[in-house]
């Protein structure tokens, strides 16, 4: 018998799609700004033709289908105008990061070989340093919110002057759903930032996934405020799954850190859904505890970037708001799983199981294996190893090709995370490939140890990492940082007591070392290279406690 040929269309999957939508279907709805001058309202119907004049305008600068335009910008309406323009015209959307030191922006742009650069006027300090060391630049675009129309710097565009220049329609090309639409760099804590580029199908792939409820599940009712910046892996997916959904978009422009902001903006903008890293959770509970308010319209806020400690996840419980805990990778775009857990489990397990990294999003393939022998390890809770993934949205590798090692050769991406999985799937990530701590034969996951750490009373934060020893080859030391109303009132001593009947005894650090601030990465992550670049070696010897001796 011959055999049945599919029927259906090649549609080419493209972001025009959801540009489609927005103009279709979801013109009423609003996008609104904290801008420097206030409160910026407006909505799709009104962006869509300003949308079409940059679009215009850009070709008017000699963009053609595959230059990269460069964006160094908060959160704000007219950086999303940019999110649509400049895919859908067949260019690369290039979002750099705006914590990068200038060294890393200034090979950034190199590497991706930018041809306009759009910048927030309040982040033109960030260029200073920069000047004639990014020739591939032809043209600078400023984003102000007030009369300045060139920031001082000659020869600079002003955005607003751009668009009004054009007119309302756009013939949008046909592209491919092979061609690249966006492009984000890894933030770079080991060794220089690697380019990841998101194809047109990656990424309405993963706006679908986004939408699913057992993922992010961003719908039409929903208020989304994404704290998580608009160049930290495309905010997560969350500009083009509110376009696709029609959801309302709410920006907190350069009032991201900020609680008190985000609290009275979420308030007034009836904010259902909130997505960031720990960090912001972290003082964001601790405004609510201060002042006594609550967001109760929020009923999803979002968290990844790294490990939800359970002390934030139960403040944050103690205040109203519920976290999902979502993990993933600029190289993953980045929805890698998420965890959901529905009703049928005991308080404890809930918890218990809200607090891993979740379960794979439908449509991501994943394994673990063993580091050395590189085989596949069992889903028994258990074994650890690297976590490797594939699927329609996973990267293959890297602009200008560096790190090809980063793929198996049966085509899986290695993400240097270390986690062990549970037989029903949820991933329980220990620790990244390079924060192990490899002490006498074995390993202590850095990330657990924090955990029980930052569960203490009296202590804000902790970072652990692994430092030399001459018989244990490492040892973990803890770098804490008390709570303001305790500072110089927490010992060593009283950390190690405390820790005696929650981890493991050879697990115990040598030293807790106390800080007033853990330091981080340009995404807000504990930066453990800056940690061990400055920390000195362990003094205290091994007296009861070693590793071995002590085990159980
Ligand atoms: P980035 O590409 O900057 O988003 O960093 C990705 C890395 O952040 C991952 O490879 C993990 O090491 C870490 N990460 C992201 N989400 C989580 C999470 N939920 N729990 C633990 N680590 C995470």
């Amino acid at each position: 018998m011959a055999a049945v040929e599919g029927l259906m269309q090649d549609y080419e999957l493209s972001l025009q799609h959801v540009l489609w939508r927005i103009e279709r279907l979801h013109q009423k709805k609003e996008v609104v700004t904290k801008r420097n001058d206030g409160v910026h309202r407006t909505t799709y119907g009104e962006m869509v033709p300003r949308i079409n004049r940059l679009a215009r305008a850009l070709k008017r600068l000699g963009v053609k289908p595959g230059d990269r335009v460069a964006t160094l910008a908060w959160n704000t309406d007219r950086h999303l105008e940019l999110y649509y323009a400049v895919p859908c015209m067949g260019a690369v959307l290039h979002t750099l990061n705006l914590r990068l030191f200038p060294q890393h922006l200034e090979f950034i742009v190199n590497d991706a070989q930018d041809k306009v650069l759009f910048v927030d006027q309040t982040l033109l300090p960030l260029l200073k340093p920069l000047e004639g060391k990014i020739p591939s630049i032809q043209t600078y675009v400023l984003l102000a919110d007030g009369p300045s129309k060139d920031g001082g710097v000659t020869g600079m565009l002003d955005y607003e002057s751009l668009v009004a220049a054009e007119s309302d329609s756009y013939p949008w090309p046909k592209l491919s759903e092979r061609m690249a639409a966006a492009m984000c760099y890894t933030s770079g804590t080991t060794g220089n930032p690697k380019g990841v580029v998101y194809s047109h199908r990656s990424q309405f792939i993963h706006t679908m996934g986004v939408l699913q409820r057992d993922n992010l599940g961003v719908s039409e009712g929903d208020a989304i405020l994404p704290v998580v910046p608009m160049f930290h892996a495309n905010s997560w997916g969350l500009p083009y799954a509110i376009g696709m959904a029609g959801a309302k978009a709410v920006f907190a422009g350069r009032f991201s850190a900020d609680p008190k902001s985000l609290v009275e903006l979420a308030e007034e903008e009836d904010v259902t859904f909130l997505a960031g890293v720990p960090t912001v959770w972290l003082g964001l509970a601790a405004y609510l505890k201060e002042t006594g308010k609550r967001l109760p319209k929020v009923t999803t806020v979002v968290c990844g970037g790294s490990a939800i400690p359970r002390s934030l996840m139960e403040t944050m419980d103690s205040v109203g708001l519920r976290m999902l805990h979502a993990w993933g990778m600029t190289e993953t775009s980045p929805l890698g799983s998420v965890a959901r857990v529905y009703p049928g489990h005991s308080p404890e397990e809930e918890i218990r199981l809200r607090l891993t990294q979740g379960r794979v999003a439908p449509g991501v393939e994943i394994r673990i294996t063993d580091p050395v022998s590189g085989e596949e390890l069992p889903w028994d809770g258990v074994a650890f190893g690297e976590i490797q993934v594939r699927g329609p949205w996973i990267a293959r590798g890297y602009h200008n090709g560096y790190d090809p090692d980063k793929m198996t050769e049966d085509g899986w991406f290695r993400t240097g995370d270390v986690a062990k999985m549970s037989p029903d799937g949820y991933i329980q990530i220990v620790d990244r490939t390079k924060d192990v701590i490899k002490s006498g034969g074995e390993w202590i996951s850095s990330v657990e140890l924090e955990n029980a750490v930052m569960a203490h009373p009296k202590i804000l934060e902790a970072a652990v990492i692994g430092l030399p020893h001459p018989k244990w080859d490492e040892r973990p030391v803890v770098f804490a940082v008390a709570k303001p109303e305790f500072k110089g009132q927490v010992t060593q001593e009283e950390v190690i007591e405390y820790l005696k009947d929650k981890v493991a005894k050879w697990w115990l650090p040598d030293e807790v070392r106390f800080i007033d601030e853990v330091p981080k990465t340009s995404v807000g992550k504990f930066d453990k290279k800056v940690l061990r670049a400055g920390a000195a070696a362990i003094t205290t010897s091994q007296k009861e406690g070693t590793p071995q001796a002590t085990r159980n």
